[in-house]
């Protein structure tokens, strides 16, 4: 496994359980402490009932950012007497203040950013993104952030990846082609598929070891950041 044949211009990270932790059973946590209810592992199961599909509808393109926010609160809006946007804005906020970067993520960073430019390409919601940055002291590694709820479409549609190359280009003052791009990701049918319909060369960060799945094949496969950091360095 390695990447000698590419000369990379720019990598291209996924956000959630790529350079953060998404522990969103404890941002719930926190969030429903602040309206004074113990949040349980069977509230949380109950949750990700309604929260899981949304989130598939979602990169499907058949529902907007607004509708799954909105959508997953409903039934805890109506308990507690508040509305389902301020929730989801109590959750967000909850994240922002658990969050933090994975393994490696810093020591990758610092390493690589003397080599390429580096970008964010995330179909999280935009409330989260910059706190989260700064509140890590990742921000300044980044060139570019790209948000879903942003751009209104999301990952793996080849749209998002299209308009990243365009603002990539921006950037680098030249235009840059797909194969002179890492896309470094957790999830195979998002980032992997996104990033190798659109040509990029692409990176599956597995640290569980979920197992490979034959249609859908990544340049390289890792399970610790030190790999990539070695790789590219
Ligand atoms: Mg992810």
């Amino acid at each position: 496994m390695n990447l000698d044949a590419y000369q990379f211009d720019w990598i291209l990270f996924d956000a959630d359980e790529t350079l953060f932790h998404f522990d969103a059973f404890a941002g719930l946590k926190l969030l429903f402490s602040r309206h004074g209810v113990a949040f349980s592992e069977q509230d949380f199961e109950e949750y990700q009932l309604i929260n899981k599909p949304l989130w598939l509808e979602y990169q499907e393109g058949t529902i907007d950012a607004q509708h799954l926010q909105l959508t997953r609160f409903a039934a805890w809006a109506k308990r507690l007497g508040c509305s389902a946007s301020e929730l989801n804005q109590g959750f967000l906020a909850a994240m922002a203040d658990i969050c933090q970067p994975l393994p490696g993520v810093t020591e990758l960073l610092e390493v690589i950013r003397g080599h390429y430019r580096l970008g964010i390409i995330t179909n999280g919601f935009t409330q989260l993104q910059q706190v989260r940055l700064q509140k890590t002291g990742l921000s300044e590694y980044f060139s570019l952030v790209v948000i879903s709820e942003e751009v209104r479409v999301a990952k793996p549609a080849p749209a998002i990846f299209e308009h990243s190359l365009m603002l990539m280009s921006d950037v680098s003052r030249s235009q840059i082609a797909p194969h002179k791009v890492l896309m470094v990701g957790d999830n195979l049918h998002t980032d992997i598929v996104g990033g190798n319909r659109m040509g990029l060369a692409t990176c599956w960060y597995n640290p569980q070891g979920h197992p490979r799945d034959p249609a859908v094949l990544p340049t390289i496969e890792i399970c610790h950041h030190d790999q990539l950091r070695q790789l590219l360095s």
